[in-house]
C-alpha cells in the first residue's frame, strides 16, 4: 500500500510520540511507524520518578502507553510496522516498510533512539530494573546510601560513578583493564573521591539474585582477567556503562552521522544534513539521553518540520 503524508515520524519513544502530538495538533496529519519496540527504552524500565508532572513514581510502560494514546487521540495515524529502507535523495522522501507498504513523506522525523549495550551475562536481563540498570541518572536515586558497582572504563562509566558517588554509600568501578580511557579531568575527579574504589582487571561473570519473593540483585560473580581467579562481591546495584548503539543502520549514506553512528543535527535545532529530514531524541544525543530531553527535541522536530513546510509552500507559490 502507498501512503502520502506531510510528516512521517519513524520511532515510538518519547521523541517520536511528542513529535507526532505537536504535528497532529498543527494539522499536519502525521503518520508514525512504531518499529520493533514501540515505547522504546522506557518499556524496559520499572519505576520512573524523574518525568515531570507525576508526584508519585509511575511505571515506564504505562507512561509510554499514555504517550501513544495521546498521540492517537490528537490525530496521529499509527502503523505497527518497521521502516527497512529510506531514500532521502529527493522529496517526497520514500520510506519502505517491512510489510511492503511505502510511505511518501514531505518531511521526516527520525526518532529511532539508541540502545544501551549490555554485558550479556547470566542474571543481567532478569534483574534489569531490580538492581541492574544502564542509566545512573534514571535509577541512581533508588540506591541512596547503598553499595553499587559501575561497569566500564570510558567517559560514561567514569561520569556515572561520579554521579552515583553523591548518592550511594560506596561505588566500585569495575573495569576489565588496568586503566581508564576516559578524559584525564574526569579520572582526576574520580580518583579524588573517597567513596569510589576501582577494581582493575576484573570482568563481571554473573549477576546473582537473592532468594526473596521480589527479584533483587544480591552479588556479582567476578573473574580476574589476569589470573582467572573467581570471587563474589555483595552489592545492591550494578550500573552497566559500556556504551550505547544508536539505531541508525538504515540511514547510513542518507544523512550525516558522527563516528559513533549518531545523526548530526545543527546546534539549537533538529535539522539534519538533508533539508526536510529532522532527528530527535537519543538517535542524535549521546550526552543527555533522558526521556524528557527526548520529548523536548521531539517537540522541536515537529516545529522545525512545520516551519520547513510553510517556507517550502510559500517559495513554491511565489515561483508559480
Ligand atoms: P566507550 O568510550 O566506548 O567505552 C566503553 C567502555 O566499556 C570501555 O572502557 C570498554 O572497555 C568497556 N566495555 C565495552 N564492552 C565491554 C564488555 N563487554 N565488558 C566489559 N567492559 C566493556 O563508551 P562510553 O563511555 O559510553 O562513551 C561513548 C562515546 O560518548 C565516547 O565517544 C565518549 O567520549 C562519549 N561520551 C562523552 C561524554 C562527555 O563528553 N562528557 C560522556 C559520556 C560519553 P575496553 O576499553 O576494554 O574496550
Amino acid at each position: 500500500m502507498m501512503h502520502s503524508t506531510p510528516l512521517l515520524v519513524i520511532g515510538a519513544g518519547p521523541a517520536g510520540y511528542t513529535a507526532a502530538i505537536y504535528a497532529a495538533r498543527a494539522s499536519m496529519s502525521p503518520m508514525l511507524v512504531a518499529g520493533m519496540q514501540p515505547g522504546g527504552q522506557l518499556t524496559i524500565t520499572t519505576d520512573v520518578e524523574n518525568y515531570p508532572g507525576f508526584a508519585d513514581a509511575i511505571q515506564g510502560p504505562w507512561l509510554m502507553e499514555q504517550m501513544r494514546a495521546q498521540a492517537e487521540h490528537v490525530g496521529t495515524s499509527m502503523f505497527h510496522d518497521v521502516i527497512t529502507s529510506v531514500d532521502f535523495s529527493s522529496r517526497p522522501f520514500r520510506c519502505e516498510a517491512d510489510s511492503g507498504d511505502v510511505f511518501m513523506a514531505q518531511t521526516v522525523v527520525i526518532a529511532t533512539g539508541a540502545q544501551a549495550r549490555w554485558l550479556g551475562i547470566p542474571g543481567e536481563q532478569a534483574l534489569s530494573g531490580f538492581g541492574v540498570s544502564a542509566c545512573a541518572t534514571c535509577d541512581g536515586f533508588f540506591f541512596r546510601g547503598k553499595k553499587v558497582a559501575v561497569i566500564g572504563g570510558g567517559n560514561s562509566a567514569t561520569e556515572e560513578a561520579l554521579y552515583l558517588s553523591n548518592l550511594a554509600a560506596h561505588v566500585t568501578l569495575i573495569h576489565r583493564r588496568d586503566s581508564l580511557k576516559s578524559e584525564k579531568i574526569l579520572q582526576q575527579r574520580l580518583f579524588a573521591k573517597e567513596n569510589i574504589t576501582c577494581l582493575w582487571d576484573t570482568a563481571v561473570e554473573e549477576a546473582l539474585p537473592d532468594d526473596g519473593k521480589r527479584p533483587a540483585l544480591r552479588a556479582l560473580k567476578l573473574r580476574n582477567t589476569r589470573t582467572g581467579a573467581i570471587s563474589e562481591m555483595a552489592i545492591d546495584g550494578m550500573f552497566v556503562a559500556i556504551g550505547h548503539d544508536p539505531a541508525t543502520a538504515i540511514f547510513k549514506g542518507q544523512v550525516a552521522m558522527d563516528e559513533g553512528g549518531y545523526i548530526i543535527t545543527e546546534p539549537g535545532s533538529t535539522r539534519t544534513s538533508v533539508p526536510g529530514v529532522f532527528a530527535a531524541g537519543d538517535v542524535q544525543d549521546h550526552i543527555y539521553r533522558q526521556a524528557v530531553t527526548a520529548a523536548g527535541t521531539g517537540c522541536m522536530a515537529a516545529l522545525d518540520a512545520e516551519r520547513f513546510l510553510a517556507a517550502t509552500h510559500s517559495a513554491e507559490r511565489q515561483a508559480a
